[in-house]
């Protein structure tokens, strides 16, 4: 087993302990996503009635959504082992084959941004994740061979936030396909209700509701506003957040009512101003806003298509009168400002 490739790629998970122990551990824990769970528990009882591993499965949605939280989930109700990577830690075939011929009967290889998987890669995997072989080539020029090796029955467990990206033969290679939905406020509430009881700090119903409120339909961005939140709470309330203290931690994110941050609010405006409400192509506005598109895609857009703010369209992306009302910009006159210019 490649031990290095696997333990760097855990120190360079961006959470620390307490993040991990904000994670459910068990189905039963886990809130919201209502149909993939009933449909996970489904596959999972079945894969242990026949005694074999479970099915591949691909989980795709924006970041923060839950899906390495599921795939660790998944991995306990198995009663298996998981080992963790992701599509660019994995540069070279031979990475892959390392990590493969390690792994036991049933376990869970899971592979995060598989999107970014190399091409030459990807190809090993295609036989591994069907016939659960390898094809190795030994040697170089007319002397070369090729072997194969039978692997263990793993499971390979997928995640993106950019299904479009993951290239055809892959996605068909996974039995098992599930779309990560954004989180209702109930559901994000009950989410910091429950990493508040972790954390140790007291907040009242209309203090997780606001947080919920503020975050974006996302549980990582809960639990994040929820740290701060329980800072100002331990340091003016002694440990106990109410409404007040709660608004005041998040107006100094500067994070508004809806959730929205200034990279939203340049996004928005930038649309309104220089492009007159749209539509403007994905390229121009990411230059304009000096952010890269991928960032503009996978986080932005999701929650401000959610609330009505933004529309993709043939021709570029379009800001709603919704969107106007809440930055307090004028509709009428923004528009005649935006032709007079022209
Ligand atoms: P992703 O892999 O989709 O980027 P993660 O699985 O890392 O997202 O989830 C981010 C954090 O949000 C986790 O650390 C966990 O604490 C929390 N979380 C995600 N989904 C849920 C859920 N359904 N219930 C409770 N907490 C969740």
């Amino acid at each position: 087993m490649n031990d290095n490739l696997m333990k760097s790629e855990v120190e360079n998970e961006d959470e620390g302990l307490e993040e991990l122990s904000l994670r459910p551990q068990i189905l039963n824990e886990y809130i919201g996503q209502t149909k993939v769970k009933e449909n996970m528990k489904i596959y999972i009882e079945a894969a242990k009635k026949r005694k074999v591993a479970l099915d591949h499965c691909l989980f795709y949605g924006p970041p923060g959504l839950g899906k390495t939280t599921l795939s660790n989930i998944i991995a306990n109700e198995m009663g298996t082992n998981i080992r963790v990577t992701s599509g660019p830690a994995i540069e070279k075939a031979g990475d892959l084959a390392a990590i493969l011929t390690s792994l036991s009967d049933g376990d869970i290889l899971f592979i995060d941004e598989i999107h970014r998987l190399s091409k030459s890669v990807e190809e090993i995997l295609y036989p591994a994740l069907e016939d659960f072989s390898l094809d190795i080539v030994l040697g170089k020029g007319p002397e070369s061979r090729s072997i194969r090796i039978d692997l263990p029955h793993f499971t390979l467990i997928g995640a993106t936030t950019r299904i479009g990206s993951v290239s055809t033969p892959l996605r068909d290679r996974f039995g098992i396909i599930e779309r990560l939905e954004l989180y209702s406020e109930e559901e994000l509430a009950t989410i910091v209700k429950r990493s508040s009881k972790i954390l140790k700090v007291k907040l009242d119903e209309e203090s997780s509701f606001e947080i919920a409120r503020r975050s974006r339909g996302t549980p990582r961005i809960a639990n994040r506003l929820l740290k701060r939140v329980s800072d100002y709470a331990l340091v003016l309330g002694n440990g106990s957040g109410n409404l007040k203290i709660t608004k005041m931690a998040l107006d100094k994110l500067e994070i508004d009512e809806l959730g929205l941050d200034n990279i939203d609010k340049r996004i928005l405006e930038a649309i309104i101003k220089k492009y007159n409400g749209g539509p403007v192509g994905l390229e121009t506005l990411a230059a304009t806003v000096n952010e890269e598109v991928e960032t503009i895609v996978d986080v932005y857009e999701p929650y401000l298509m959610q609330i009505g703010f933004l529309a993709r369209t043939a021709r570029g992306r379009t800001v709603t009168m919704k969107a106007y009302e809440h930055l307090g910009i004028d509709y009428s006159t923004s528009r005649l400002d935006g032709q007079l210019r022209f």
